[in-house]
């Protein structure tokens, strides 16, 4: 019996505005405990909510880079439940007219392109976060309720793990990409839960849909796909169904884990949100923010193989943030050889800033800096081992390429006399070695071009070391 897996996601981003949705409040990550909430994100009563624009800006951004239509005219609501980190006992919402629907966004290469829908993108504000203390104490901190969020829901069009998590990094990508949202999921910024269930081949016999939650990692949510597709397959086979329930994943046990059966719309009581107004959207404005859009990682990722040829390897990490990709095309405006730029970039930059912990925008040289330091290599003027010496200082704030050369005394030697003489004292100290190369020993040669580029202090140029040696030896 052939069996497929159905999937479909909801994925809350927490956007990077400033402040909160409905209040001034700071969105500050890491602060101390209840120290940025005040009688509106906490819901005191008589306390009004005032709808932050930036918001919906975001939200029209994400729905325009995944193809969404942009609704001209939508509210809010109110989704009732009760929950301790959720103070006023409802969450504001949008229900039925979300900011965005029917949008898509593509996965795969070539003929295995897949369109993945999204069905709606809406607004809604975060609520608190409860901490289990050891000694069964439940603390609670408000400082992210109201922290504005945007729930992005996909039609079940995914149907299998790989899939989902290729989905998932791609939306990450174009989220960050587009500036909405830093998109950490370990600090809780990209959450995603996941609703599966499976279905025989003829779509005769389908199981329960089971909604996964607490997801924290990419791993963790190819792990719980994989658990929970097995389990409604050995069921479905049994001929027997899972229940409709929300499961968790016990990422020690590697398993999941019931927690209760799952709500239905129904169970919310949604209303229309009376405190807000409507929001309306001109043409103009949605026009405005679509001016705001950058290329996207996937033609991006086009346009660099078209033209800069490089591997696709290559062409991921570089293109893996939109900072580090336009660091890349700036430096190649004054260079022009793609495969060496991109070596020098995935290595030595990439290192640097990842053992300062540094973020790229922090770079003191510029990407027309760098461009003169592989043009010097290029050129002779330093050998690579010095270029990367350079390149320390540089990144120190020591100013250009050249300069630094020049004041270290490390522009390559390639007067021919200087050369010729210190490699004849070299094989005046060393018959030995120069007996050994006479009589067919190779090894010798490599430890005389050593002493000779330690004799230069590292600034010989290997190529004319190597040439002249060789005629030295043999003359
Ligand atoms: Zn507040």
């Amino acid at each position: 019996m052939s069996i497929r897996t159905i999937i479909g996601l909801e994925i809350h981003v927490e956007l990077s505005t400033k402040s909160k949705i409905f209040c001034s409040c700071s969105t500050d990550f890491g602060s101390t405990a209840n120290s940025q909430c005040c009688p509106i994100c906490i819901g005191m009563p008589g306390s009004l909510p005032t709808l932050n624009k930036k918001v919906v800006d975001y939200a029209v951004k994400a729905g325009l880079a995944l193809n969404c239509n942009i609704a001209r005219e939508s509210n809010m609501d109110r989704k009732n439940y009760f929950y301790p980190d959720l103070v006023k006992g409802y969450q504001i919402t949008q229900y039925d007219q979300p900011l965005c629907k029917n949008g898509f966004l593509e996965i795969g290469q070539g003929k295995n392109i897949k369109k993945i829908g999204i069905k709606r993108i809406h607004i809604e504000e975060d609520t608190g976060k409860s901490l289990h203390t050891n000694q069964d104490v439940t603390l609670l901190d408000y400082n992210r309720s109201g922290v504005p969020l945007i729930e992005i829901v996909t039609e079940p069009d995914l149907s299998s793990a790989e899939e989902t998590k290729e989905f998932l990094e791609s939306l990450r990508d174009i989220l960050k990409y587009i500036g909405i949202s830093d998109v950490k999921m370990e600090e809780g910024s990209l959450r995603c839960d996941v609703n599966i269930n499976v279905a025989n081949e003829n779509g005769k016999s389908f199981s329960n849909i089971t909604e996964l939650k607490n997801l924290n990692s990419f791993k963790s949510v190819v792990k719980a796909i994989e658990f929970e597709e097995n389990r409604h397959r050995l069921l479905l086979q049994e001929d027997k169904n899972t229940s409709k329930e929300t499961r968790r994943w016990d990422d020690i046990a590697n398993i999941t884990i019931s927690m209760r059966s799952k709500e239905t719309e129904y169970d919310y009581r949604y209303f229309l949100e009376p405190d807000i107004m409507n929001i309306a959207l001109s043409e103009d404005e949605i026009n405005k923010i679509k001016e705001t859009l950058p290329e996207l990682p996937r033609d991006k990722r086009e346009r660099w193989a078209t033209i800069f040829k490089l591997p696709e390897y290559d062409i991921n990490i570089l293109t893996s943030f939109l900072e580090l990709a336009n660091f890349f095309e700036e430096t190649m405006a004054y260079y022009n050889s793609p495969k060496k730029l991109s070596n020098w970039i995935m290595t030595e930059l990439l290192r640097r800033l990842k053992e300062e912990e540094m973020d790229i925008n922090q770079l003191i040289f510029t990407p027309k800096d760098l461009a003169e330091l592989l043009d010097l290599i290029d050129k002779g003027v330093i050998n690579n081992s010095i270029g990367k010496k350079v390149f320390m200082e540089m990144f120190n704030g020591e100013g250009k390429p050249k300069i630094i050369a020049e004041k270290n005394g490390w522009i390559q030697i390639e007067d021919i006399k200087v050369i010729d003489e210190v490699l004849r004292g070299i094989l005046r100290e060393n018959p030995h070695s120069v007996n050994d190369y006479r009589n067919g020993k190779d090894r010798a040669f490599g430890y005389l071009v050593g002493q000779s580029m330690k004799a230069l202090k590292g600034k010989g140029n290997p190529q004319l070391i190597n040439k002249v040696l060789k005629k030295l030896l043999e003359e």
